[in-house]
């Protein structure tokens, strides 16, 4: 769908969305209710037991990690966090759900109103909106169910089905919004910026391809300056980014096509298909009567004291938004290049480590170098930062040779290369190779009296006032020298000859 059409409706309608982001707590060590691993894949029904496979007689016992993971990230994202707190069973049949019923948290959630600053566009048109946190609950994720046959893997149309129990019961975090993102660009920003919050807190790997980290999204449109909401959809299986921001923007012309036929939205869940572009209908949307909500028998509820939550809070990393602003106050970082680095944990502790080598001075141009040739070797083979085999000593080694004019930003590049490939250190590879940029105003001086003595008529026109044939001279003595040479100083050398003999 053409960008221009989502603005042009957006001009005549306000978009009220609200995300519902679910979480697997895939860094903890076991499930939810029982002692089963959390892994993602493997063989099916492989990690299952009594407890999550729904036996009659299991007795549920919670995760006190999940529990301490949940109200850290209450405490991030500014919650207040319930001193009195409880499961509740949320009733529904499924066949992705042994119990028949899923351990919930209903109207005493661990954590609500809370709230996340999300920095929206980029350059002049930048601005910071505040996006609401209704509440965050703590809940345990069901099995995975394999439609074979069919279209896309959809139930519908289906041969048979087969469902794999390995899931079942992984910690699972549910955070709601209130309804204040406006745009399919606040929502994806807003999902974009909760992960890099998940990360550092290390609760998440936070995966929306492997659905570690699942997004749906409520959105209704209504006529701008309107006070009353209009009917919502809720828009589900969105698996990247892209996707959520392409399913509400679709979502959003489609209701404003509808209200402008003289059509009404109907409430409903509608299926995001990302090969199609475009959402269809899947089923009305489930009250939360239907659910039959009762206080989980099985545990008792929670009674938090002020103590046990100040010992959580004592265990908050430093977030990215306070990092972003360190590394443009302390570092003098650009804030496009605070942002690119500080909201990756790994990107970010490399970037330190290279910084407290280098020098707090040399921050700018490490940085550079992190955002420009170590992240385009990470992209091209896909390795993580902490496994391509450069470790942040070697890259202030190489910065550090560049920025006190051993070798040039262009041998920078070439001894970069190596030491990607080979885990050479920066200073070794410049040995071996004899890449030393010559600094020596002497040795300059000497190649550079031979260029002009050889170059009489360049000489003279440059004399006359061809001053721009200062470049031509500077490469005739770059590649005398190999291109070892500091440019700068040769530079400086042909100018000083040339003024000199000019006299
Ligand atoms: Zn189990």
């Amino acid at each position: 769908m053409a960008k221009d059409r989502l603005a042009e409706v957006l001009e005549r309608y306000e978009a009220v969305i609200g995300l519902e982001i679910h979480t697997e707590l895939t860094s903890l060590r076991s499930k939810m209710f029982c002692g089963c691993p959390v892994a993602f894949g493997g063989e099916p029904n492989t990690r299952v037991c009594p407890v999550c496979l729904g036996m009659p007689g299991a007795l549920p016992v919670p995760n006190e990690a999940a529990v301490e993971a949940t109200v850290l990230a209450g405490l991030a994202l500014e919650c207040e966090i319930a001193r009195f707190s409880q499961f509740h069973r949320k009733n529904y049949f499924y066949p992705d759900m042994p119990k028949n019923y899923q351990i919930s948290q209903y109207d005493l959630p661990f954590c609500k109103n809370g709230h996340l600053d999300v920095e929206v566009g980029e350059g002049a048109s930048a601005y910071v909106t505040r996006v609401g946190i209704t509440r965050i609950h703590l809940e345990e994720d069901t099995g995975k169910m394999i439609h074979v046959g069919g279209a896309e893997g959809r139930i519908a149309g289906a041969d048979y089905s087969l469902v794999d129990f390995n899931r079942a019961g992984t910690p699972l975090i549910e955070l709601v919004t209130e309804p204040d993102i406006r745009t399919p660009e606040e929502a994806r920003r807003f999902a974009q910026t909760l992960r890099t919050v998940f990360l550092a807190l290390g609760i998440s790997d936070c995966s929306m391809e492997e659905g570690s980290m699942r997004v749906d999204a409520n959105v209704s449109i209504r006529p701008r300056g309107a006070t009353e909401f209009g009917t919502k959809a809720e828009v589900k299986n969105m698996n990247s980014f892209k996707a959520l921001h392409d399913a509400l923007a679709y979502e959003i012309v489609r209701q404003a096509d509808l209200l402008d036929s003289g059509g009404r939205v109907v409430q409903e869940t509608r299926h995001w298909d990302a090969a199609a572009k475009r959402t269809s209908g899947l089923r009305s949307k489930e009250e939360a009567h239907d659910y039959r909500y009762f206080p989980e028998p099985d545990m008792v509820p929670f009674e938090f004291t002020d103590e046990w939550i100040a010992s959580v809070k004592a265990k908050l990393p430093e977030l990215p938004a306070a990092r972003r602003e360190r590394y443009a106050a302390e570092l003098g970082l650009p804030k496009q290049d605070a942002r690119l680095i500080a909201d990756d944990v790994a990107l970010s502790r490399f970037f330190e480590q290279a910084v407290s080598v280098a020098g707090a001075d040399r921050a700018k141009p490490v940085a550079n170098w992190v955002l420009g040739e170590l992240s385009a070797h990470l992209n091209a083979t896909g390795l993580a930062v902490e496994e391509c085999g450069i470790l942040p000593e070697m890259l202030a080694e190489l910065v550090v040779l560049i920025e006190d004019g051993t070798i040039s930003g262009k041998q920078g590049k070439d001894v970069f290369a190596e030491m990607a490939q080979t885990g050479e250190r920066p200073g070794a590879v410049v040995e071996r190779r004899g890449m030393r940029q010559v600094s020596d105003t002497d040795a300059i001086e000497a190649v550079a009296r031979r260029v002009l003595d050889a170059h009489p008529d360049e000489v003279a026109s440059y004399r006359g006032g061809k001053s721009g044939l200062i470049g031509w001279f500077v490469g005739q003595v770059m590649r005398e020298m190999r291109g070892q040479a500091n440019p700068a100083v040769v530079n400086d050398v042909l100018r000083a000859l040339l003024d000199q003999q000019d006299r």
